[in-house]
């Protein structure tokens, strides 16, 4: 098996992972990275791009052993919350990724869907340019209370303040500043 190679994570700064932080929105179950990625979050760091999920490991556990990788328990591969990580081999991550049904065509009672069902409720940041734009400027406008907003886009009310706050998405909507 091929080696595998990661960039090493440098000594971050307080204010860098502060910044980290400030791209994951915290909830009960999953703390999801809401900044770049496809499948994965990335982060940068100086420039360089991280997995999210393996800088959250670095900061909320420790350092990753070498060659290992960082899975999920939760299978939510945006995920960065460090109790839903650990690092295992390539070998623990296929085993797991079979026994919760990802990674073959398993269907029926061994797909993931019906081991893992909030994986599909909940599958992360899915709000576009447009809607984030508006939901700053429905809060403008002041006849929606962030509760209302946060059901009309169908989001969580803390992904609406944490746009409204600048903790969230300031690259799109300029807010340095809560600004309700
Ligand atoms: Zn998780």
């Amino acid at each position: 098996m091929a080696k595998l190679k990661f960039r090493p994570i440098p000594e971050l700064t307080q204010v860098e992972i502060e910044r980290f932080w400030s791209h994951v929105s915290k909830s009960d179950g999953c703390w999801i990275w809401t900044a770049s990625g496809q499948r994965y979050g990335k982060a940068k760091i100086r420039r360089v791009n991280i997995s999210s999920h393996r800088l959250a490991y670095h900061i909320g556990i420790g350092p990753i052993p070498e060659g290992k990788l960082v899975c999920h328990t939760c299978d939510n591969q945006k995920c960065c919350r460090p109790d839903h990580l650990f690092a295992g081999t390539t070998v623990d991550n296929s085993k797991d990724m079979l026994s919760k049904g990802r990674g073959n065509k398993a269907s029926g009672p061994r797909h993931g869907s019906h081991i893992k069902p909030e994986r599909f409720d909940n599958p992360g940041p899915r709000l576009t340019r447009k809607q984030i734009l508006s939901i700053v400027a429905d809060a403008k406008l002041n006849t929606l209370t962030n509760a209302e907003i946060a059901r009309k886009y169908e989001v969580g009310k803390t992904t609406v303040l944490n746009i409204l706050s600048g903790k969230t998405w300031s690259n799109i909507t300029k807010i340095q500043n809560r600004i309700l």
